[in-house]
């Protein structure tokens, strides 16, 4: 266990190393039981480095076999280990090679962190502290080398052996064994070190770079699993030529490796040419895999591609710039999916993704920075504020800067920074220099937490033909940011005018660029001369920036944009904030007119019978406020039980008014053609989805009726757990039966049990606690697998509100219990598991005080991990 004392590391200690790392040599014995690594590291002072400093080096969990400086063996005296560090007290002032070999237990390390066994598989995660528990090493972001690795084991068990870079040398040793040397010439930091060792299959193809380069492309899974990464691979191919041709970056080695394992903590890794794969983002089969599986799978495959020039050939100074890679790498993976598929369907997805969690974060006791100053535990700030908002911060960059001026500073970029360790102030000095302008005011995007909210108000002058906008702008104080500073808002907008076309104007005053507003100030009046008839402005066109606006819109005036703006975000916003309103005002107390309920049906049902529109919007458009953004925009006194019974009063009304357009919508958008992944089909699907839901959930017989005939009919999974997941949300009188059949019809398949244990964790009725507890307790549950853990418990937390939050505390407890037992064994999933409680304060009295009852208890027993300690100690702080 670790035993170090808690401390908080701040941006401001900020300091190299006193010693550089100028090459690493790894030889690498992989066996059962125990594994060896010998680490040949060339060390030479910085410069400056005073003659005697110590050097030390991070260790976590190692045995220390042996240790020599230059072929000498050290006198006990001359060096020091403690749980996580060795100290060489007196290192040569020159360079010199260290030479120390440890004793690993891959088998052992359920942490999941370092060198460990995955199934028959041996495998590493080291981002972002992991190498530190392969070899002692100066295991920061900014120490790079160039890394040669020999790997060495029994060929019966390990016939394949990866890492890094390129193979160079490869061959059999006496005594069944064998051994593959790697070596990758461009220095890296230790989080990207990677190798992988066992009996597995793999596909392979290649890819001929804009250069003429030809790259051996492979990806290795279990055996038997080779056909469900076709996918993959093709993922990563239209990556490759993606990044050519909208970024100009070419693939720099000779081999590309993609590695799917089963226990993972995370999505995927981009270490140096070997990405190692969560095996739920590599395999994809029309029986098993939903769309939105498949969608996952080609986004990450993106993703972790792209790091290879944005977090790789670039990567971070340190952790607090973790944004500079992540939110970037984020973007650049956004823009691929809309540019592969369809922009304005991403681009929703995408906001209400970032709505439900990143905001929520931002609202509550973890709210940090996209870039932090201090931490206690870097593996909790892998955040969606991090990786989400990131993207966000870089998107308005573009969008201030347009589509050229950010490609000449993202060019600047590459060019100036390619094999640096750096920082988001040196990217944002890129844009700056190669655009000429200042953007030090948009770079508090970076420093500061919290969603701003920005007021609009507007008035018009009929005799003077002027319309006024003013917009303003507060963000609300942060656990230790009180104060807030204005940021810069790019408002991309348009005016409508009475007949639903767009308006033009003769002159605009304030900082109005183009389709632009931009505000910099709290407070900012636009002004526009020529205007003959009072518009009704569509701003925010896009998400352009991610706040919160608070707008004097009417009902009447957002029924009119989701039928007439151009912009199909703001189509797709307009409606659902008529519906939010009246779920607010609902819970509010105040009832609703039947005319209310006609006309956002009836704006629902000419959205659902234009043929002009894309079906996966308007499967987007039937998708109504779920009860967690009703609960996040009311803030305070949550009652989760009203939420729900108020939304399905909604539903229920809108279901009874729309079941014909709901009913057409199903049966016109049943795809009778083989499947396949293309965009139009899939859109199809989505629709008939989208309505089939809204059919169950609203309450209709014909919804439940269909559910269960789609269910048995299904030949695909995306339409078979379409309908189980609504009938399972609806609770209809089916749902037990169609999950019973699910899993047993799937009983070989973790990543579809990962399916029912999500279904199992939603259900709305007062059994889940109890239900999830037996699925636990079941002797042949995987409780080390992270993958399984997250399916059960952290859908629960994140996705049944009403369950979660049970008056009588039962919800919070199982949280929390879960959380101290998994803690003992993976740090990391009870950390992310108890970030559930998050929003523990929004609560009514009652259940406040139960979340609080059982986050103390938990404080109270002790023995937590820092990871978990530090996510609960903010939570009850914050
Ligand atoms: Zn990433």
């Amino acid at each position: 266990m670790r035993t170090e004392t808690e401390q908080t590391i701040y941006l401001k200690d900020y300091a190299p190393t006193p010693y550089r790392v100028d090459k690493v040599d790894l030889d690498v014995t992989i066996a059962p039981e125990t594994s060896r690594v010998r680490a040949l590291l060339t060390l030479s002072p910085r410069p400056g480095t005073e003659p005697g400093t110590p050097l030390v080096l991070d260790g976590d969990e190692l045995k220390l076999k042996s240790i020599a400086i230059d072929g000498s063996p050290l006198a006990l005296t001359a060096y020091e280990t403690t749980a996580t560090t060795l100290t060489i007290f007196e290192p040569p002032n020159r360079q010199f090679v260290l030479d120390t070999e440890v004793a690993l237990e891959p088998e052992r390390n359920v942490r999941l962190m370092g060198f460990y066994r995955s199934g028959g598989t041996w495998c590493t995660q080291c981002e972002p502290e992991g190498f530190r528990r392969i070899t002692y090493y100066l295991d920061r972001p900014d120490v790079l080398a160039p890394f040669r690795v020999t790997m060495t084991a029994d060929k019966s068990i390990a016939p394949v052996l990866l890492a890094n870079g390129n193979l160079i040398e490869a061959g059999d040793i006496e005594g069944g064994q064998h051994y593959a040397i790697w070596d990758d010439p461009f220095p890296k930091p230790s989080y990207l070190f990677a190798m992988v060792g066992g009996d597995l299959g793999s596909i392979h193809d290649t890819f001929t770079t804009m250069s003429g380069r030809k790259v051996a492309l492979g990806v290795y899974c279990t055996h038997g699993k080779e056909e469900e990464c076709r996918f993959a691979m093709d993922s990563l191919k239209r990556s490759m030529a993606w990044d050519e041709r909208r970024f100009g970056r070419e693939y720099d080695l000779d081999v590309f490796n993609i590695v799917a394992v089963s226990d993972f903590n995370f999505g995927a890794m981009e270490n140096k040419g070997l990405n190692i794969f969560n095996d739920k983002l590599v395999f994809a089969k029309p029986e098993t895999a939903t769309d939105d599986d498949y969608y996952s799978v080609e986004r990450v495959i993106a993703h972790e591609y792209f790091h290879n020039w944005t977090g790789d050939r670039i990567t971070c100074r340190d952790w607090f710039q973790l944004c500079l890679k992540e939110g970037l790498t984020v973007y650049r993976d956004q823009e691929f999916s809309s540019d592969e598929r369809s922009r304005p369907v991403k681009r929703i997805e995408d906001v209400r993704a970032l709505r439900a969690t990143q905001f929520v974060e931002d609202a509550g006791p973890l709210a940090h920075a996209p870039r932090p100053d201090h931490y206690r535990e870097i593996n909790n700030f892998y955040t969606t504020t991090v990786y989400e908002k990131g993207a966000e911060v870089v998107r308005m960059l573009a969008t201030l800067l347009g589509e050229a001026g950010f490609r000449k500073g993202m060019d600047l970029y590459f060019e100036r920074h390619d094999g640096d360790a750096t920082t988001i102030e040196a990217f944002i000095k890129v844009f700056e220099d190669a655009n000429g302008v200042d953007l030090q005011q948009f770079q508090t995007w970076y420093l500061q937490a919290g969603t701003p909210e920005i007021t609009v108000r507007d008035s018009y002058d009929a005799a003077s033909q002027s319309y006024k906008l003013t917009l303003s702008q507060n963000t609300a104080p942060t656990p230790g940011q009180p104060e807030k500073h204005p940021l810069v808002v790019p408002v991309k907008f348009g005016l409508i005018g009475p007949n639903g076309s767009p308006m033009s104007w003769s002159s605009a005053s304030g900082d109005v660029r183009g389709d632009l507003l931009v505000l910099s100030g709290e407070s900012a009046t636009y002004e526009f001369k020529g205007v003959p008839n009072k518009p009704v402005p569509s701003l925010f066109r896009e998400f352009s920036a991610p706040v919160k606006v608070i707008s004097s819109l009417t009902p009447a005036d957002r029924l009119f944009l989701a039928r007439h703006d151009s912009d199909p975000f703001n189509r797709w916003q307009s409606l659902q904030d008529v519906a939010l309103t009246l779920l607010l005002e609902a819970v509010r107390g105040k009832a609703w007119s039947a005319s209310d309920i006609d006309a956002l049906a009836e704006a629902l049902a000419d959205t659902v019978a234009s043929p002009s529109l894309d079906p996966a919007f308007k499967a987007l458009t039937l998708t109504l406020p779920n009860e967690s953004l009703v609960a996040r925009t009311l803030g305070t006194d949550v009652d989760p039980d009203r939420i729900r019974a108020t939304r399905l009063a909604l539903l229920a009304g809108l279901t009874s008014r729309l079941e014909g357009s709901l009913e057409a919508a199903y049966r016109s958008n049943i795809v009778t053609a083989p499947y396949s992944t293309d965009t139009a089909q899939s859109a199809q699907r989505s629709l008939k989805n989208g309505a089939l839901s809204l059919l169950v959930l609203g309450g209709s017989s014909l919804g439940s009726r269909l559910a269960r005939e789609q269910y048995d009919a299904a030949t695909n999974m995306t339409d078979r757990y379409a309908a189980l997941a609504a009938s399972v949300v609806g609770w209809t009188s089916d749902a037990e039966a169609l999950l019973g059949n699910f899993r047993t019809m799937f009983t070989a398949d973790p990543l579809v049990l990962d399916k029912w244990l999500g279904l199992n964790a939603i259900i709305p009725d007062a059994g889940v606690v109890k239900r999830m507890e037996a699925i636990l307790a079941d002797p042949s549950f995987p409780r080390n697998n992270p993958n399984r853990l997250r399916s059960l418990v952290g859908t629960f937390g994140m996705g049944n509100p009403s369950q979660f939050a049970r008056p009588d505390g039962a919800g919070f407890r199982f949280v929390t219990s879960f959380v101290a037992d998994v803690d003992t064994r993976n740090p990391q999933v009870a950390a992310r598991a108890l970030t559930a409680f998050r929003v523990w304060r929004s609560f009514e009295p009652n259940r406040r005080a139960a979340a609080e009852a059982a986050l103390t208890t938990l404080r109270d027993a002790g023995g937590l991990s820092r990871n978990t300690a530090d996510i609960l100690e903010r939570t009850l702080a914050g």
